[in-house]
């Protein structure tokens, strides 16, 4: 009898409990979202617009900073999609069966997070997460002109850096209107997955993308991140250090020969200070990708040339400075050792350019499986080349495109980029304006012309 009542007890809490669940659920089911592109829809886009597209990574090595006529044809194509059946990401069907019960993250604004942009304090109460259907938003800029008075002194590099580059300012303008406009830093990771398929081959699938309600994700990559001998000569820092407060910071040689240590020329401790400032631009913690070639060493210290008497410190500072990194959200790709077009050189030349990144580069920062190709370039139509690069381990592909494009196969992920450099600012401010306002950014120490 006792224990008859018991039950029923437990089982009106249970039917109340579910009742709850239900409610919620219904009470959280977009309305009025955009639903998702159909598959390719920003392929389309990318197809029809001749103006960019896999074209435009550029400012590398002295020998990357392209002329014009260097830009490469776009390759993908909407109609034209690879044999293996691909699934664009957006549209990919979310798994309903494990979300009845809400996720949820705290730390970040009440429930309305709207686009006001008021930062959140860890007072206020979690938020709901709720499956994101629409396009995955990821820009790539390289690193930052401190100094506009070197980047855009008349020489033979001038032209490139007011072409491919930003400047401290302008990135600044540019993050705080991606914040207002809703936008939250997210890793590659929350897009993929790779699991062992029946025959234990690894096999990528895509995850459902559940965002903090009202939330735009936004992928952040850093081309070059390598701080070259021309950079350090033309206006960008010299190194990525750790300073003395323990934290990421960029040190730099100022025009007068100063030396400086600080937290606001370089994307990484700009960033890091913005999203300290503002919680709810990064979920879970995520910053940006550093994309790394290893001819020049990484993160401006030379651990490219064993001869170097300062080999053996730079190996120790530059663990460090990775290990900082990756404890505060930042993560790696694999941009090739030489700075070399996956497209043009040859099978042999890709892998041997692949495996020495793959030897002097990633036993620094540890394994990744995003390949960011340099020059915007793409062998996501070559299955030889494709092969060679996934056998390396390598599953993120991520060229250049103006618009969102994002494709999954069992065997990668490829996905767009748009570049955000001089070009696109003054060129193509339309475009970008659901992302931030170009003509607003423009730093008044840039040209007004480009050079
Ligand atoms: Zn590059």
């Amino acid at each position: 009898m006792k224990s008859g009542r018991k039950k029923t007890g437990v089982l009106l809490v249970t039917l109340a409990a579910l009742a709850i669940a239900i409610g919620w659920i219904l009470y959280q089911m977009p309305t009025g979202r955009a639903l998702a592109p159909s598959g390719g829809g920003a392929a389309a886009g990318e197809a029809s617009d001749s103006s960019g597209g896999h074209s435009t990574d550029g400012a590398a090595s002295p020998e990357a900073i392209p002329s014009s006529s260097q830009s490469a044809k776009p390759t993908q194509q909407a109609s034209a999609a690879p044999s293996a059946a691909p699934s664009t990401i957006p549209s990919s069907t979310p798994v309903a069966s494990n979300s009845s019960a809400p996720s949820t993250v705290s730390g970040s604004p009440g429930p309305s997070v709207t686009t006001s942009g008021s930062p959140g304090t860890s007072a206020t109460p979690a938020v709901p997460l709720v499956p994101y259907k629409g396009c995955v938003e990821h820009l790539f800029f390289h690193p930052l002109v401190v100094y506009p008075e070197l980047a855009f002194d008349g020489d033979s590099m001038a032209k490139g850096y007011f072409d491919w580059f930003v400047t401290a300012k302008e990135f600044r303008s540019i993050l705080e209107d991606l914040y207002r406009n809703g936008y939250i830093l997210i890793g590659m990771d929350s897009l993929y997955g790779v699991r062992t398929d029946k025959e234990n081959k690894p096999e990528v699938y895509t995850k459902e993308l559940l965002l903090p309600e009202g939330k735009k994700p936004l992928i952040l990559s850093v081309d070059d991140n390598n701080y070259y001998d021309y950079m350090r000569k033309n206006g960008n820092i010299q190194k990525l250090v750790v300073d003395k407060d323990g934290r990421i910071a960029g040190y730099a040689i100022d025009p007068s020969g100063r030396e400086i240590t600080a937290r606001d020329n370089d994307i990484v401790p700009i960033l890091d200070d913005f999203v300290a400032a503002h919680p709810d631009f990064s979920f879970q913690g995520a910053k940006g990708i550093l994309a790394l070639t290893g001819y020049e060493g990484i993160l401006g210290y030379r651990t490219n040339d064993p001869s170097s008497s300062t080999y053996e410190q730079d190996k120790t500072d530059v663990e460090r400075v990775v290990h900082e990194l990756k404890a505060t959200g930042w993560s790696f790709a694999s941009h090739s050792w030489g700075h070399r077009d996956a497209r043009k050189i040859t099978k042999a030349h890709l892998a041997e350019d692949t495996d020495r990144w793959l030897k002097e580069v990633e036993p620094l920062i540890g394994p990744t499986a995003i390949y960011i190709y340099p020059f915007g370039s793409s062998v996501d139509r070559d299955p030889d080349k494709l092969k060679l690069l996934e056998d390396r381990g390598f599953r993120v592909f991520c060229s250049v495109g103006p618009t969102p494009y994002l494709k999954a196969t069992k065997q990668a992920l490829f996905m767009d980029r748009r570049h955000i450099d001089g070009m696109a600012l003054t060129e193509t401010p339309k475009r970008l304006a659901p992302l931030f306002d170009a003509a607003k950014a423009l730093d008044p120490a840039r040209p007004t012309q480009e050079p």
